[in-house]
């Protein structure tokens, strides 16, 4: 008879083969499937989530689960691994399961009923859709348990530990310097022209230079792949099969700076220790943490000067319309920063600001503060704030994200979240070795991937999120390495002092 943690890790495993190929058949229909299979694709999804989520919860996973509670050092490995399981399983016993139908029905309700409002521009549309979402979250939320604000347990799905508090406490550290940082470079006379990325850009060589920024920054390609998909994003069915998407299109950026992102995100995953492969201590530790890395790849080493120093030289050798510009136009031209109405779009100065009205529209939402007929007027009046701008339609406003209307509310600042920790976890790293971009312009990654990997990716889903953070960076969530270096960064673009 084998123990009862190896009779969980049995269990687990034929759970994470659905889940495995529930993600699999996700990945096709972004990827690959013909839009006529829509129908019986959501119903096949449907029948492996549901034997999943029975398999988990039954009452003979839970007796092994207890068991083995009782046998193993909460300090070790396996420790780890039943307090994962633990969590999820409260969460998942928690929640009754015509509240979880109920929500995965509006999930797919709300999604062609956002589709078409925002084709229309059309709030009112939308509204009873959103109406229902905030309903049905403050049920989750009850059902969950909280003592401040039902935002509390909804946001601590995604980021175990945050709460309303402490997601106030992040962006009261960040609002104002970005607000400040924001109208100076505005007032900059000297803005960067990036209209020469926008062109015609062979699709087989963006596909060439974005294989070949892969395999400088480490990315294995015998143990993951790279796709297109509209929207990019990063999947895995194991540690050693991880599928990243990234798009071909005219703004030549847009497959850089996408693959670069997703393979942040993939690293992350391929870099789970081996023996945790297909349990939930394999992949990253949360959502936010998740985000640190992809942004990492992105922003701090793709759009920093060290790295084109090494890289330009081939980019113009394959877009041959760059060759009148120098690398330093080119480096102004990626980091542009200016307010715009699309999220999605934001540079790295901006996207907080986007995200902090988020924040403070779900949990005004959530409270019943922002009345949800009232959303429209208030989002506008906040950008107006922020970011100096209003949007001229409720499409490129309240309208533009998907996740409202699939039930997604707390999900926005583990966003900013990884904006931030990336800064703090990018100083750790370079006390620890020295010049990061003299390795950077040497096209030297390897130290930066060991580091990244020694320190969290090996470290899986181990730690608790805000642990990790004080084991890797010696305090808790700052954002002054942030707000620093941004302001250094920008301030140099844009010629201010
Ligand atoms: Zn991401």
């Amino acid at each position: 008879m084998s123990s009862p943690i190896d009779q969980l890790k049995e269990r687990l495993y034929e759970v994470n083969a659905l889940n495995a190929a529930s993600a699999l058949m996700d990945w096709d229909q972004q990827c690959y499937m013909p839009r006529g299979a829509a129908e019986a694709r959501a119903e096949q999804g449907a029948v492996l989530s549901k034997m999943a989520h029975e398999i988990f919860v039954s009452d003979e996973t839970q007796a092994i689960l207890e068991k083995a509670g009782s046998e193993v050092d909460p300090a070790s490995e396996e420790g780890a691994l039943v307090r994962v399981v633990k969590r999820d399983m409260d969460q998942r016993t928690k929640l009754p399961v015509e509240l979880v139908t109920e929500l995965s029905r509006h999930g797919a309700i709300g999604h062609e009923v956002w589709v078409e409002a925002r084709a229309e521009s059309d709030y009112s549309k939308f509204q009873p859709i959103l109406e229902k979402t905030v309903d049905l979250t403050r049920q989750v939320a009850d059902c969950l348990g909280y003592t401040d604000h039902p935002y509390d347990p909804v946001t601590d799905q995604f980021e175990e530990g945050a709460t309303k508090k402490y997601w106030e406490d992040m962006f009261d550290t960040i609002r104002q310097p970005l607000v400040d940082l924001v109208a100076e470079i505005k007032a900059s006379p000297d803005q960067p022209d990036d209209s020469f990325l926008t062109g015609s850009f062979q699709e087989a060589d963006q596909r060439a230079f974005s294989m070949r920024l892969l395999e400088a920054i480490g990315f294995d390609l015998t143990r993951g792949r790279l796709d297109t998909a509209p929207h990019p994003f990063c999947t895995n069915f194991s540690v050693n099969d991880v599928r990243l998407t990234t798009r071909f299109k005219d703004y030549l950026p847009s497959a850089i700076f996408g693959t670069l992102h997703e393979a942040g995100h993939g690293m992350y995953e391929q870099n789970s220790p081996q023996g945790w492969d297909r349990t939930p201590l394999a992949g990253g530790v949360s959502l936010g943490w998740h985000e640190s890395q992809s942004r990492t790849w992105e922003n701090l080493i793709g759009r920093s000067k060290a790295f084109w120093q090494f890289f330009y030289a081939d980019l113009q050798k394959t877009f041959p319309g760059l060759a009148n510009k120098d690398l330093e136009t080119f480096y102004r031209a990626v980091n542009k920063s200016e307010p715009s109405l699309i999220r999605v779009e934001a540079d790295e100065v901006t996207y907080n600001l986007h995200i902090m009205v988020r924040f403070e529209m779900e949990t005004g939402m959530l409270d019943g503060s922002i009345p949800v007929k009232d959303v429209p007027a208030v989002w506008n009046q906040k950008y107006e704030e922020y970011l100096g701008i209003t949007p001229p339609d409720d499409a490129r406003g309240c309208l533009q994200d998907v996740h409202w209307s699939g039930g997604l509310l707390g999900y926005f600042p583990t966003y900013s979240m990884g904006n931030i920790l990336s800064y703090q976890v990018w100083n750790a790293m370079a006390q620890d070795l020295g010049d990061l971009h003299e390795m950077m312009s040497a096209g030297n990654f390897q130290p930066i991937l060991d580091w990244l990997v020694a320190k969290v990716y090996s470290q899986g889903n181990r730690h608790l999120p805000q642990d990790l953070i004080r084991q890797v960076c010696g305090t808790g969530l700052d954002a002054t390495p942030y707000i620093t270096a941004i302001r250094e960064k920008y301030r140099e673009i844009y010629r201010l002092n």
